[in-house]
C-alpha cells in the first residue's frame, strides 16, 4: 500500500560546504525517522560530505535498516571554470562567478531528470537555484527552501529587502540603520549591509528568493525554537511563512562530532591530544569558516591579538591566507607548536565539531556563518564575533545583544571577497574581546552561563519530545497527509 512506503526526500544542496554540511546532517536527521534521502551532488561537492553520508548509513545499518542516505553525483556542468571550481569557494573574478551562475541554471536539468526518474514527496534545495521551484511545482512536489541560516537573519533580510532602509538613510558609512518592523529594535551601520546600488545583482537575488519563499511550500530551518522564539513567531505568524525548525543538525547523529576526520583532517588525533593536555576552558578557538580570507595586515593583527590575549589558542588559517612570511610578526613562532606551547595552527580543514565540543575549549573567535554559531551554541561556547559579509553582520546581532553569549571586535564593513576594503581591527581589540569572554569577572561569568544554558536547550530540542524533533514530525505527517489526498 501506498501508505506503508516511507516517505522520499530530495536534498539539493548548494555547492558551498556552508551548505552542504549541514543538509547532509539534516538528511541523516531525516534518515533517522525513517524517511528515505536523496542527496543530489557533484562530485567534488560529494567529497565534502561523503563521509558524514557514509557515516549515517553505517549507523543505520547498524540498527538493521537499509541504506538511509543515497548519494546521487552528477557531473559539474562544462561551462570553463578551473578544477576544483565547483564550488562558491574558489572564485575569485567576475568571470568565474557568471561562469558558476551558468553552471547553477544547467544543474536544473539533472535535477529533472531525477524527479522524472523517481517519485519525491518533497524537495529540499538550496535557496540559491533560483529555478527549484518552478522545477519542483512542474513535477507537483512540494518545494522546501533551505537558506541555511537563522530565523532571526532570515527576518531581517525579509525587513531590509521589503522597506529598503537604507534608501532613507545618510551615505555615511556610520550612519545607523534601523530595521522596521522586527520583534527588537535592530540596528546597523550602513558600512555593515550590502548597498543595493553598488550590487544591484545581489539585491535582485535577496528580493527574488524572499518571494519565491512566499510561493513555496515552506522553509526549512537549521535552528532550533529556544533560541530565537520571537523570531520564529515573527516569521511563522506576522510574515505568515511556513516554516520548520529541526535543528542542530550538527547533531544528527551522535558522532557528528566526527565530522570532518579520515580523508578531511588526517591530523585530528594530534589537534585533540594537543587540547588534552591544556586546562579546562583556556583555549580560544579561532576560525572563520571556508569562505573567509585576510590581508597580511589583518592576519599581524590577528597574531598579535592572540599573543596578547595571554590564552592558549587553536587558530585554522585559510589557504589563501596561508603565506606566514607576509604576516607572521616577530616571536610569533616561539608561540606555537612544535617551537611552543602557548598555540597549535591548523593549515586545513579542521574537525570543528571535535574541537568546539572539548572541554579545553573556552571561546571561538567566528566570522559569524550561521554554521559555526550555532555549533558553538550547542557546545555551549561563548563566542567573540568578527562578521565579514552576508549574513553575519545579522547573526552578530543575534549572538551579542539578542542571546548575549558573545562580545563583538567591533568590525564595522560589509565587504565580499571581491571588495577589499576593510578597516583592519587593532589586535588590542581582538586581545579585549577575547578577555571580556573567558576573563574573571562579572561580564564573562554571565556570557558563559548563558552559553552553558543554550547548549543544554539546543541539545534537548533533539530529543524525543523536543521542540527540533516536533517539527520533523509535523513536516512528515503533512507531507504523508498530502501524498494520501493526492492518491484519493
Ligand atoms: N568547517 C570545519 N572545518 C574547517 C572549516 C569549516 O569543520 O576547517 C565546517 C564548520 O564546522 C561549519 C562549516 O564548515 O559546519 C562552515 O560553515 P559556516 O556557516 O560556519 O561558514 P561558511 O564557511 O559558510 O562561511
Amino acid at each position: 500500500k501506498d501508505e506503508q512506503q516511507p516517505l522520499h526526500i530530495l536534498f539539493f544542496p548548494f555547492l558551498a560546504p556552508g551548505h552542504l554540511i549541514p543538509v547532509a546532517d539534516m538528511a541523516a536527521l531525516f534518515a533517522a525517522r525513517g524517511v528515505r534521502c536523496s542527496i543530489l551532488t557533484t562530485s567534488a561537492n560529494a567529497a565534502v560530505i561523503r563521509s558524514a553520508v557514509d557515516r549515517a548509513n553505517d549507523s543505520f545499518r547498524g540498527s538493521g535498516g537499509g541504506l538511509a542516505i543515497d548519494l546521487v553525483v552528477v557531473p559539474f556542468p562544462d561551462v570553463g571554470l578551473p578544477p576544483g571550481a565547483e564550488s562558491g569557494t574558489a572564485l575569485s573574478s567576475q568571470e568565474d562567478r557568471d561562469r558558476f551562475f551558468l553552471a547553477i541554471m544547467r544543474l536544473r536539468e539533472p535535477f529533472d531528470r531525477f524527479l522524472s526518474e523517481n517519485r519525491a514527496d518533497a524537495v529540499v534545495v538550496g535557496s540559491f537555484f533560483r529555478w527549484a521551484a518552478e522545477a519542483a511545482a512542474e513535477h507537483s512536489v512540494p518545494h522546501l527552501g533551505f537558506l541555511g541560516t537563522s530565523v532571526f537573519a532570515r527576518s531581517c533580510t525579509n525587513s531590509v529587502v521589503c522597506n529598503n532602509p537604507m534608501e532613507a538613510a545618510p551615505e555615511d558609512p556610520d550612519a545607523v540603520v534601523t530595521l522596521p518592523g522586527l520583534p527588537h529594535r535592530v540596528e546597523l551601520r550602513r558600512s555593515q549591509m550590502m548597498d543595493p546600488k553598488k550590487r544591484p545583482d545581489h539585491w535582485e537575488l535577496l528580493k527574488s528568493i524572499n518571494s519565491a519563499s512566499q510561493r513555496s511550500f515552506g522553509e526549512l530551518f537549521n535552528s532550533f525554537h529556544e533560541l530565537e522564539p520571537d523570531y520564529v513567531e515573527h516569521y511563522r505568524t506576522t510574515l505568515g511563512r511556513r516554516s520548520w525548525l529541526v535543528g542542530p543538525v550538527a547533531l544528527a547523529n551522535k558522532d557528528a562530532a566526527v565530522r570532518g576526520t579520515s580523508e578531511l583532517s588526517p591530523d585530528a588525533d594530534g589537534y585533540l591530544r594537543w587540547l588534552d593536555a591544556k586546562p579546562h576552558g583556556s583555549v580560544v578557538y579561532v576560525s572563520f569558516g571556508t569562505l573567509s580570507s585576510f590581508s597580511p595586515a589583518e592576519m599581524r593583527e590577528l597574531a598579535r591579538g592572540l599573543d596578547l590575549s595571554g590564552r592558549n589558542f587553536v587558530w585554522v588559517i585559510n589557504g589563501a591566507d596561508a603565506d606566514a612570511s607576509e604576516w607572521m610578526p616577530e616571536g610569533f613562532p616561539q608561540l606555537i607548536s612544535p617551537r611552543g606551547e602557548r598555540g597549535l595552527t591548523i593549515q586545513g580543514w579542521a574537525p570543528q565539531m571535535l574541537i568546539l565540543n572539548h572541554p579545553a575549549v573556552g571561546g571561538f573567535v567566528t566570522h559569524c556563518g550561521w554554521n559555526s554559531t550555532l555549533e558553538a551554541v550547542t557546545a555551549g561556547v561563548p563566542l567573540v564575533t568578527w562578521p565579514r559579509y552576508a549574513d553575519q553582520f545579522y547573526n552578530e546581532k543575534l549572538i551579542t545583544e539578542v542571546l548575549k553569549v558573545g562580545v563583538g571586535v567591533g568590525s564595522m564593513d560589509f565587504a565580499s571577497k571581491l571588495e577589499n576594503r576593510r578597516v583592519v581591527i587593532g589586535g588590542e581589540v581582538v586581545a579585549g574581546a577575547i578577555g571580556r569572554v573567558m576573563g574573571e569577572g562579572e561580564e564573562g561569568e554571565a556570557i558563559r552561563k548563558k552559553a552553558a544554558e543554550l547548549g543544554a536547550k539546543a541539545r534537548g530540542a533533539l530529543e524525543k519530545g523536543g521542540s527540533s524533533y516536533d517539527d520533523v514530525g509535523r513536516l512528515m505527517d503533512e507531507l504523508m497527509a498530502r501524498r494520501s489526498s493526492f492518491n484519493v
